[in-house]
């Protein structure tokens, strides 16, 4: 299962970060870019999170998960065109094979969300 290797490691990244917190507030959301071009199945993702993060300190924690377009540029025509992923790699215009990714290749953390504490006003 590719997803649960990838959760494994998001989950890890976020505690480190975490950890580093002066405060350690309860994180709320974890904020994901995804391109469509990872083959990574958002849906197999968010299960894998919730799966993996029960009794840990991002249980209850929402992944959000945002899909970036696979975008190609083509040297030929120079333009971007977006391939439809998992039926052409090909410039539409000249047939050209895809060979310039400009987007869809990205898989990292936007950022994260605490839960926002009551402040005690003195
Ligand atoms: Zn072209």
């Amino acid at each position: 299962m590719h997803e649960t290797d990838m959760t494994k490691a998001l989950i890890m990244t976020v505690q480190a970060w975490w950890a580093s917190q002066p405060e350690r507030p309860p994180v709320a959301r974890v904020y994901l870019t995804v391109g469509q071009f990872t083959c990574v199945e958002p849906a197999s993702l968010q299960f894998a999170f919730d799966v993996q993060t029960q009794d840990t300190f991002l249980d209850g924690a929402e992944l959000v998960i945002q899909e970036t377009p696979l975008i190609a540029f083509c040297h030929a025509c120079q333009t971007e065109y977006r391939p439809q992923v998992g039926l052409r790699y090909a410039c539409p215009t000249c047939q050209a094979p895809m060979d310039d990714i400009r987007s869809g290749r990205e898989l990292k953390i936007d950022r994260v969300e605490y839960v926002a504490l009551p402040t005690s006003v003195p």
